[in-house]
């Protein structure tokens, strides 16, 4: 099986451009986003404070979360329920990064993770997937690109499905979570050893995807 692991800060385009690459491929696209989204949506609906780690930790004992694949796309179900479009809200991302630090939140996720890459070659993006979940992944990337063109393409990508949104304010909850992420003691988002660093802040998506494509194919060749 190949494993690729691509890791990076918010908004970098990783999830859009894992999926094209796979497409391309032939490769699995696991976005494990979305299971933290997934934690966090259900401390929002049962009303969890984050900040409560005994509640926290009761809750997700209790949770089961499923990804599967229809019609070649990635849904998330929490307990059964597809909450794939509600996992995108404004909202959930905070959280998902605040509930993403607690090492018991991601010891849990970890089997689930890994299960993907021993059935099938996947690509998973993520921010820990290089140096946690798939240590051992043939082609690592670290995926980046300066925090205000990630904020820009943030909005509009919202402008696009409609949404009104302030682009200071996608820029600081961009810069808030990159902190979170990168200053966490479980797992902080930094590039894996042997990872290839691609900035993306000058490319156009289709040369981002062309410059992903050529370095999993010379490396799994
Ligand atoms: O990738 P996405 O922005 O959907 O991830 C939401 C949050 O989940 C991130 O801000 C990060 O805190 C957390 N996350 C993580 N490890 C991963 C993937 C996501 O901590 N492998």
């Amino acid at each position: 099986m190949i494993a690729v692991a691509i890791d990076g800060p918010a908004g970098a385009g990783k999830s859009t451009i894992a999926k094209k690459a796979s497409e391309q491929l032939g490769f699995i696209y696991v976005d494990t986003g979305a299971i933290y989204r997934a934690v966090a949506l259900a401390c929002i609906d049962r009303n969890i404070s984050i900040d409560d780690l005994d509640s926290v930790e009761g809750l997700i004992s209790g949770l089961d979360i499923r990804i599967i694949f229809f019609n070649g796309e990635q849904h998330i179900l929490l307990n059964d329920t597809d909450v794939s479009e509600r996992i995108r809200e404004e909202n959930v991302s905070m959280a998902a990064s605040r509930v993403s630090a607690i090492p018991q939140v991601r010891s849990f996720l970890l089997d689930l993770q890994r299960d993907f890459a021993k059935r099938d070659n996947v690509i998973m993006d993520g921010r820990d997937i290089g140096t946690v979940v798939l240590p051992n992944a043939q082609v690592k990337i670290f995926l980046t690109a300066s925090p205000e063109v990630r904020a820009r393409r943030r909005l509009l990508q919202l402008e696009e499905k409609g949404v009104k949104a302030d682009f200071d304010k996608i820029l600081f909850d961009i810069v808030q979570r990159d902190f979170n992420d990168t200053n966490r003691k479980t797992a902080p988002l930094k590039p894996a050893e042997n990872s290839i660093t691609v900035d993306t802040t000058d490319m156009t998506l289709d040369e981002a995807v062309g410059k992903i494509v050529g370095i999993i194919k010379e490396q799994t060749i």
